[in-house]
């Protein structure tokens, strides 16, 4: 045991890529602090909805109206449910000020948003890396698919992704378990859009589900997915993957790992004389009792906005606007995903088929605007996602009785969906920064956001919209309608930024190995680091680096640089 307080490294934060830094450390040998703010959620023994049916909530599983007053922030997620909100944060109990609307999503616990999230997970590819420097945004990524493709690989294989080896240069392929299938319909409208579009390939969606669990996964207790799609209220078999189910106990089980939860971090203590970070300060969430500890190096996982949070509240003789933030640029540059965009309509035919299941991803086309080369009148591009399904309820004039019950048993039309997931390209007047007026209950500054839409979102919308429902025409969809929902910034889920990897110091925070370049034994792989965002789901992405920046600094620690 390492003595009191003092750890070979401390992670903050057992979400999604904390769990994952803390299982890569263990792994390697090293005494690992992990640092929960929340309350412990044990795989199975704390889903207590987990194999609920609708009839067992008393309002079905629905979210109420005293939801929507009490939580107005958390409830406007679409997966905040009776069934879900226990994993969500309350509004009141965790204040932070929006300067413009910005829907901050937190699940503060254990696990963090892994137990709440909608698992799709793709790889970027070099035309994302690459886009920042050719297309004159942000700032160049120092990294290549190259660099970050083994790390992929890595943890697809741990964590269990299902997907179909497409090809696409847009979309590398990884380490797949059997794919979903698209059912009758969405595989015509596939085959009459492609046929049109030779551009516009259109696959089965890839998400962290075990369709065919191996070895590993086994190893992990987690069994085969059941296709019931009660996911966020945890899964009973672990058949996707959550840091509850997977990475937290397998770091525990090396026997090198405290976890400690109700522990806020406050802040990094940076030694001026040593010139690095020797610690963490620490509120006890009942006590309020502040605590010191101590480690070598310090990864900071807390989730993007936390994590701008924690390092801004980082200050010091040394670094008195934050740590690291000698260019000022902490806390700049956040960007998000833009799904906007919606189109659906009727298909006619199939009604003598139906599907079996509830899949638990969808098809997508991948992006195919401003590929190759800058030719559209925006930057950036988006993902398409596609789905046909069956209306519940063959159509009825009545809303209520025996007639309207049988038709409630009947299948009903075919209807087809295509909704956007866009790039938003990072910019310096999107930004969070620390109230110098008002704290949280634990004493730490209230995160200001003042994160936007601007005209480049608004044409990609406008193009998403025409091309989707040019698309649903060729493909014989009937009665197209389309409309942009305006979604609040922060409710899509995907915050990013504010922490930005890049090449040079004066533009950028971190370096090619997710370090601080002015403090490098701390390091940010939680979505801080992203210096754009691509089109992808980015989860996947977080625990891909975060892999490979635990492999770096255990080789320098090794080598006793760190
Ligand atoms: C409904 C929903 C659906 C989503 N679907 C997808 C998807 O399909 N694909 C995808 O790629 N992504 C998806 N996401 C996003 C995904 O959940 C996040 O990208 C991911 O969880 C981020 O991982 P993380 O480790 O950065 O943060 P989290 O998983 O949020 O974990 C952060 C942890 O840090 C803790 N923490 C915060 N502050 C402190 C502090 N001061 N001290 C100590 N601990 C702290 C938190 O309590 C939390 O446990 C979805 C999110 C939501 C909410």
């Amino acid at each position: 045991m390492p003595p009191l307080n003092n750890f070979d490294a401390i992670v903050i934060g057992s979400g999604i890529s904390g769990g994952w830094a803390a299982k890569e450390l263990c792994e390697a040998g090293f005494n690992i602090l992990l640092l929960e703010r929340g309350r412990n959620v044990v795989h199975l023994k704390d889903y207590p909805t987990a194999t609920m049916g609708p009839w067992e909530f008393p309002h079905r599983g629905k979210k109420t109206i005293a939801d929507r007053e009490e939580n107005p922030i958390a409830s406007s997620c679409s997966y905040y449910t009776e069934a879900t909100k226990h994993f969500f944060v309350k509004d009141a109990e965790h204040p932070y000020i929006q300067e413009k609307p910005f829907g901050w999503i937190r699940g503060y616990q254990v696990g963090g948003k892994s137990l709440i999230w909608n698992r799709q997970t793709q790889r970027m590819s070099d035309f994302e890396f690459n886009a920042p420097a050719r297309d004159g945004f942000a700032v160049d990524w120092p990294v290549r698919y190259k660099d970050i493709a083994p790390w992929y690989s890595h943890v697809e294989k741990f964590i269990g992704v299902s997907g179909n080896k497409d090809g696409l240069a847009q979309l590398p392929d990884g380490e797949f378990q059997e794919p979903w299938e698209m059912n009758c319909v969405e595989k015509e409208v596939r085959s009459r859009i492609i046929s049109h579009y030779a551009d516009r390939p259109i696959i089965i969606g890839r998400c962290a589900h075990l369709t065919k669990p191996q070895h590993i996964h086994l190893q992990q207790g987690r069994g085969q997915c059941q296709a019931r799609n009660m996911c966020n209220r945890g899964c009973p078999f672990g058949g996707y993957f959550s840091s509850n189910s997977s990475t937290i106990p397998w770091a525990m089980n090396t026997g090198k790992l405290t976890l400690q939860t109700d522990s806020v971090v406050h802040s990094i203590i940076y030694d001026k004389q040593k010139g690095k970070a020797t610690g963490v300060r620490v509120i006890d969430a009942h006590t309020k009792k502040a605590t010191e500890y101590y480690a070598r190096i310090i990864f900071v996982n807390a989730s993007a906005l936390n994590t701008n949070l924690i390092l801004l509240n980082s200050t010091s003789n040394r670094f008195p606007n934050g740590l690291g933030n000698d260019n000022g640029l902490l806390g700049k540059y956040v960007a998000f995903s833009n799904y906007r965009g919606g189109v659906s309509g009727s298909f006619e035919g199939y009604e003598d088929k139906y599907y079996y299941g509830r899949r638990p991803t969808m098809a997508l086309i991948p992006n195919f605007r401003n590929l190759y080369k800058h030719d559209m009148d925006f930057l950036g591009g988006y993902m398409i996602r596609l789905m046909a399904q069956r209306r519940r309820g063959a159509d009825s004039e009545e809303t209520i009785g025996a007639k309207f019950k049988e038709a409630l048993s009947e299948a009903g039309e075919w209807q087809v969906f295509m909704s956007m997931q866009g790039e938003t390209i990072p910019k310096e007047s999107n930004y969070v920064y620390l109230s110098k007026e008002e704290t949280d209950p634990y004493g730490i500054p209230q995160l200001v956001t003042s994160v936007d839409y601007d005209d480049n979102d608004d044409r990609l919308v406008k193009d998403f919209l025409q091309q989707a429902s040019e698309m649903l025409d060729t493909a014989g969809v009937k009665n197209i309608g389309k409309g942009d929902n305006h979604m609040t910034p922060g409710l899509d889920v995907h915050e990013m930024g504010g922490v930005r990897m890049g090449r040079d110091p004066k533009t950028s925070l971190l370096n090619g190995w997710n370090q601080l370049h002015a403090c490098p034994n701390v390091l940010v792989t939680d979505g801080g680091f992203m210096t754009s965002t691509g089109t992808q789901n980015p989860s996947l992405t977080y625990m891909a680096f975060t892999a490979r920046a635990v492999h770096h600094v255990v080789e320098e620690m090794k080598k006793g640089n760190l």
